[in-house]
């Protein structure tokens, strides 16, 4: 392995992009709140069982994408590959279910083994939100709304918003036994991926991509024709809501979230212009989970969006970073040495006093000092030789009209502000 590089499907965020990430995670933390959830962090890696237990044996995740590694106690911890499940650990440990609703929001890495290509990666990023408490279709339509809301304000994609609903436990079971007998029936043209998923689980072979699938998929039973009453009218309301505040979703019967904990409502959010990864934003109601991890029956939507794709579908809108530098509003340029060691607590005063300022300690020729300082944004100029030095003053020059004037040290931080704001 090849010691300077990232491990393959990571990446290092550099400074000429961080204030994309940065903008992006401000705009998601003004937003939720805005929405009403409040922020929750749980620790990066979990109890492999946390994932084991939730997200169910024969999904992809379980059966091949996590980083499980056993630490030194020898007990198998697994790297988050969603925020569901933690968030539901969090919830249930401290007893955040006793006050309902809980609605809360988080924002951070998650780690699966994937074949890396654009867009997909081994650490991603996701920002995602969860709604416990309410079986309403308010809920539903709220999750979904603040979805679109953040891909509406940070991009200018097209965003298709695909929605379906999966049934509950009173009429799902026909459904699958249906899904099944199709899938059995024509078990020869499926691919080995989905015939080995047909016992462990035959409903997440309907979401599968693989080009020999889709004629089986394309027959196989609608799950609308199996919707008993209660969801129907649950699926109908989500869409009323949904339409009331002008989002307009395509029902796509072929949404089928592969996690076991899904019930009724599950929905996709795509972007057109990224190629074939072109999901940003999955979610829907789980109302089975919480008691599956033993707490009390409890109904609960959420959705998770990915923040490299919705960066890539931002595209430049969001490159507003100055060569990766931040904004430096004053530079102090020192001369020599004892100029440069005089300014540290002027420049330190500055800092505090709330204007952003930088000197360059290089020492490096003055006009390359000053050139520099004005491509990183900066508007004015503190200089200091020992000439200035002698007479307790500094040359402020205005970056704008080139104009220098003599300043007594002891008035600079008033005459620079003054300059600064102008
Ligand atoms: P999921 O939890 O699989 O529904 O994913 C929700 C969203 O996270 C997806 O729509 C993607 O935008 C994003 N995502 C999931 N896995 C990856 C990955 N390996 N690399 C980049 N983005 C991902």
């Amino acid at each position: 392995m090849d010691k300077r590089t990232a491990p393959r499907g990571t990446f290092d965020i550099l400074p000429t992009d961080s204030n994309r990430w940065l903008a992006l995670e401000r705009a998601v933390d003004e937003l939720c709140a805005r929405f009403g959830y409040g922020e929750i962090r749980t620790p990066i890696f979990e109890s492999t069982d946390v994932f084991v237990r939730t997200i169910g044996e024969g999904t992809d995740i379980v059966d091949k994408e996590m980083y499980t590694f056993t630490d030194r106690g020898g007990r198998s911890m697994t790297l988050r590959p969603e925020f569901t499940a933690p968030t539901a650990r969090a919830a249930l440990e401290h007893n955040l279910l006793q006050n309902l609703p809980l609605k809360v929001y988080y924002r951070g890495p998650i780690f699966r083994y994937e074949r890396p290509q654009k867009g997909r990666y081994r650490q991603s990023h996701q920002w995602g939100a969860e709604c416990f408490g309410v079986a309403g279709p308010q809920a539903d339509a709220e999750i979904i709304a603040l979805g679109m809301e953040l891909i509406r304000r940070e991009t200018l994609a097209d965003v298709e918003l695909g929605i379906n609903s999966m049934g509950c436990d009173v009429c799902r079971p026909a459904y699958r036994e249906a899904v099944v007998a199709h899938l059995k029936d024509n078990a020869t043209t499926l691919s080995e991926n989905s015939r080995e998923r047909l016992s462990r689980n035959p409903l997440r072979v309907l979401d599968s991509k693989d080009p020999s699938d889709r004629a089986v998929i394309a027959t196989a039973p609608r799950v609308d024709s199996y919707l008993c009453d209660a969801c129907r009218e649950h699926f109908t309301a989500v869409r009323a809501l949904l339409a009331s505040m002008g989002i307009t979703p395509t029902v796509d019967p072929k949404i089928v979230r592969g996690l076991d904990y899904y019930t009724r409502t599950v929905f996709e959010m795509s972007a057109g212009g990224l190629g074939t990864q072109n999901a940003l934003c999955g979610g829907g109601r789980y109302d089975g989970l919480i008691a599956a991890m033993g707490g009390p029956a409890t109904p609960a939507v959420g959705l998770a969006m990915g923040m490299e794709r919705l960066l890539m579908a931002a595209g430049p809108r969001r490159a507003e970073s100055l060569n990766g530098r931040p904004r430096t509003e004053v530079a102090f340029v020192a001369l020599d040495e004892p100029s440069a060691r005089s300014l540290v607590p002027i420049l330190h005063a500055f800092r505090r006093a709330g204007i952003s300022a930088d000197m360059d300690y290089t020492l490096r020729k003055v006009d390359k000092q000053i050139r520099a300082a004005g491509q990183q944004g900066a508007r004015v100029a503190v200089i200091l030789g020992n000439d200035e030095l002698a007479r307790g003053e500094a040359t402020v020059q205005d970056l704008t009209t080139r104009e220098r004037q003599r300043v007594k040290l002891i008035e600079l931080e008033h005459d620079v502000k003054e300059r600064l704001a102008r």
